[in-house]
């Protein structure tokens, strides 16, 4: 059996990387880059003609519409639509997508491997540490130098 990270060599990163440089919700791009529904994802459906693996489609489970900062921050975007899936997303979201990916993290179409990708290798690259973060550890450094040379100096002085 496959390990997550054999799975994690296959996956197409050019256009993984491309889907996430555009400013729009980016789920329903990976969910077409993964691989669908698995034989084993739902019901042991007996009848041939329903098998449903490969089904790339939208389950509409709402995953990706819970997860988003931006709906979080304007509910008023949700009014235009009652719906819950990846188009309902794109409608209310567009272009004030914060490209933070939680969406396609949250969703259970999209393949494992793009999720590790994105979370072991995207975010790490875009996360930047928060500059007043960066100023205190600087300001923290100076006051313990300063404390070190104010002790130094009162052992020599001895
Ligand atoms: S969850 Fe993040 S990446 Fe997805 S649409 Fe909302 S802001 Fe954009
Ligand atoms: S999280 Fe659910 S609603 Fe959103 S794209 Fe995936 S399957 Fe569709």
């Amino acid at each position: 059996m496959p390990s997550i990270r054999d799975d994690k060599e296959k996956i197409n990163r050019e256009i993984a990387d491309e889907i996430l440089k555009i400013k729009a919700p980016p789920v329903a791009r990976f969910r077409l880059l993964s691989r669908g529904m698995e034989p084993y994802h739902r019901l042991d459906i007996k009848d041939e003609a329903s098998d449903i693996t490969g089904d790339k489609a939208c389950l509409a489970c709402g995953n990706c519409i819970d997860s988003c900062p931006v709906l979080r921050k304007h509910p008023e975007l949700f009014e235009k639509t009652e719906q819950r899936t990846s188009f309902a997303l794109e409608a209310c979201v567009g272009e004030d997508c914060e490209q933070c990916y939680s969406c396609v993290l949250a969703c259970p179409q999209v393949d494992t491997a793009y999720k590790d990708y994105i979370v072991d290798e995207v975010i790490p690259e875009t996360i930047q540490p928060a500059p007043r973060i960066t100023a205190l550890d600087n300001y923290f450094m100076a006051i313990i130098a300063l404390v070190f040379g104010v002790l130094i100096g009162v052992f020599l002085a001895r």
